[in-house]
């Protein structure tokens, strides 16, 4: 294994980094005439070492979310997750639902039948209630997962039927826009849709989380209804893929 040496200059830029993303997420929720503690600022922690998603607790990070579920079962061990909440936040496979059901607080991926019906099956075998966003390609785009506003509630009617599974709310990855208003257009449509099916009660159908805004968008998602932001880069650094 490669030598591995703690970066001093990065733990304090983490440190640093995480409260300025918290204090302008809390200010550009105030100003939205929001209240703040209805945001919640997600640390995404995939590609980092586990020291530094550390130190993002240690001041004050709540809620992390990983991509991977082998990256996420490795490094948990040398975490400090007491009080910490775990969301898996990247495309899952069937195939690895086994591994991750009951390791996590909340799979925010969620975009297929397929996928909700492995998660449920998984879910009464451990014994346990898994809590589920439904992910939504809101751009349309053929490089994203997710599933068309369209199909939305087809796919909620459907998933809310299966045991052993909570839908909690909605989750999108906007596409790359020139502009802050673009990209509030899309957030601003998602946050309709998610009031739209709140409105509508469904059996089974909880929609108290719209998980949206990343590094490069947050304040405009905040702006425009999201409760989870989720910020990797604009806290730990920009991402080396090994
Ligand atoms: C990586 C990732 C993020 C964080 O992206 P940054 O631009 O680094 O803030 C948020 N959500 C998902 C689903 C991701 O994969």
């Amino acid at each position: 294994m490669e030598k591995f040496t703690v970066d001093e200059a990065r733990l304090k830029a983490v440190e640093d980094n995480f409260k300025s993303i918290k204090d302008r997420v809390m200010e550009t929720a105030v100003k939205a005439g929001r209240n703040p503690d209805d945001v919640r600022l997600m640390a995404v922690t995939k590609t980092v070492e586990s020291v530094y998603i550390n130190k993002a607790i240690e001041v004050g990070a709540d809620l992390i979310g990983e991509n991977r579920v082998q990256e996420y079962l490795g490094k948990k061990d040398e975490l400090n997750l007491d009080g910490v909440e775990k969301h898996l936040i990247g495309h899952l496979q069937t195939n690895k639902v086994k591994q991750i059901v009951g390791e996590v607080d909340m799979i925010e991926s969620v975009d297929s039948i397929k996928l909700a019906k492995e998660i449920s099956r998984v879910s009464v075998n451990k014994g346990v209630d898994t809590n589920i966003l439904v992910e939504v390609n809101v751009g349309k785009e053929d490089s994203k997962s997710g599933v068309y506003m369209e199909q939305l509630e087809e796919l909620l009617v459907q998933i809310a039927a299966l045991d052993n599974v909570k839908i909690r709310g909605l989750m999108t990855i906007p596409p790359i826009c020139d502009s802050e208003k673009e990209v509030a257009e899309y957030f601003s449509k998602m946050y309709q849709s998610f009031i739209d099916i709140r409105d509508k009660k469904l059996d089974n159908v909880r929609m108290d989380i719209l998980s949206m805004g990343m590094s490069g968008d947050f304040e405009a998602a905040v702006a425009n209804g999201s409760n989870i932001v989720r910020v990797g880069s604009a806290i730990f650094g920009a991402r080396k893929y090994f």
